[in-house]
């Protein structure tokens, strides 16, 4: 730190991303990326000499053909859509923009809510996921704050009723509620359709985890118009050119090879369920997903040792220190042959090769 750093960020604990080691090194099940490449268009969109020449300039800075295809694809008008460098970009704006009265989310969900209520210096409250870590819709209703809630939730896995999800919406009708739906393309329900229906919901979601694209950084949100003004007013205020020229022509090319995408989401859901059921063969405890990751645990091993042996095996999953999670791994959903040597591995730590 040097002493030029302005005081109020010099205790300020920032977020610490998932291990990024360098390619081929392990077995990455730690940061909810896809195992699948980006598929053959948007690969080839990637390296197009052609757009490659254009990045001399900025990109169009109203995004108009990436809302348009984005709009056709959910069904709604472009003017319902925003767009940014991933949805943590979507996640800071929309605090920043709408949380001045404080934000409530649960206490165990994504672990940037946090910090970046704190970094923008907005009060929030969190409340206790119930002992089964699902959410107490009680504790969001009438809040008279700004309600985010990862649907599914991460790292849990689990997702409310849409009628919960409704009576949130419909009793903190003073205040935005921001749905996080990074996960739902993997048998969660999307709440974009109801962004028609109530002018304080925002969907957020992100191409990082079932468009292959956590690389590029593209997340958009879906709201009602008055909400979308808002949030550009907000990126025009701070980066204006948030999403660059080559990830807005690829976000554009992947939703024309949609299909592929889906496919894979689904393979992704088969080798979760296959997970699922290997690892409650060995006694771990997994509560069920929605997502393209699990949360388990065993009683065999604690938490943090699982880990730990799995690193020394060249397996990374994700271990947060949290007391009430730390007996807890979250496991990214890989290629079917990846979660083969996982399980293999994980048999071979509890010395249970052969069952
Ligand atoms: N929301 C949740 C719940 C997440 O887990 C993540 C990924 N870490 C994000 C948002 C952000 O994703 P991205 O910025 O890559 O779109």
């Amino acid at each position: 730190m040097s002493k030029f750093l302005n005081e109020k960020f010099k205790d300020f604990q920032e977020y610490t991303p998932g291990e990024q080691p360098k390619a081929g090194e392990y077995i990455k099940l730690n940061t909810n990326e896809s195992p699948y490449p980006p598929g053959p268009l948007t690969r080839a969109k990637a390296c197009d000499p052609e757009n490659a020449k254009r990045l001399r300039l900025y990109p169009d800075p109203d995004l108009r053909a990436l809302k348009q295809a984005l709009a056709k694809r959910y069904g709604v008008e472009p003017t319902n859509v925003f767009c940014a460098n991933g949805s943590d970009d979507i996640l800071y704006v929309s605090f920043m923009a709408f949380g001045q009265d404080g934000l409530v989310f649960p206490d165990i969900t994504y672990g940037f809510y946090d910090v970046f209520a704190g970094f923008i210096g907005q009060p929030f409250e969190t409340k206790k996921l119930k002992d089964d870590f699902t959410i107490d819709v009680n504790d969001y209703l009438n809040t008279g704050k700004m309600v985010v809630i990862a649907d599914p939730n991460a790292p849990t896995g689990l997702e409310l009723l849409t009628s919960d999800i409704r009576k949130i919406i419909e009793s903190n009708s003073d205040h935005v509620v921001l749905i996080d739906q990074a996960y739902a393309d993997f048998g969660g329900t999307s709440y974009i359709p109801l962004t028609k229906e109530y002018d304080n919901l925002i969907v957020c979601c992100t191409y990082s985890k079932s468009r292959s694209l956590a690389g590029a950084r593209l997340g958009f949100a879906v709201a009602s118009e008055g909400l979308i003004k808002d949030l550009e007013k907000l990126k025009f205020s701070m980066n204006p050119y948030s999403v660059n020229r080559t990830t807005a022509e690829i976000g554009i090319t992947a939703l024309e090879e949609d299909d592929y995408y889906m496919e894979n989401c689904k393979k992704i859901a088969e080798t979760r369920e296959w997970t699922t059921e290997e690892l409650k063969k060995l006694g771990f405890y997994v509560i069920p997903s929605k997502t393209n990751f699990i949360f388990a645990s065993s009683p065999d091993i604690s938490g943090e040792s699982l880990y730990t042996q799995l690193k020394d095996r060249k397996i990374l999953v994700r271990h947060f220190d949290n007391e009430r999670i730390s007996n807890y791994n979250r496991i990214t959903i890989g290629k079917r042959e990846d979660m083969s040597i996982f399980i293999d591995t994980v048999k071979e730590i509890l010395g249970k090769q052969g069952e």
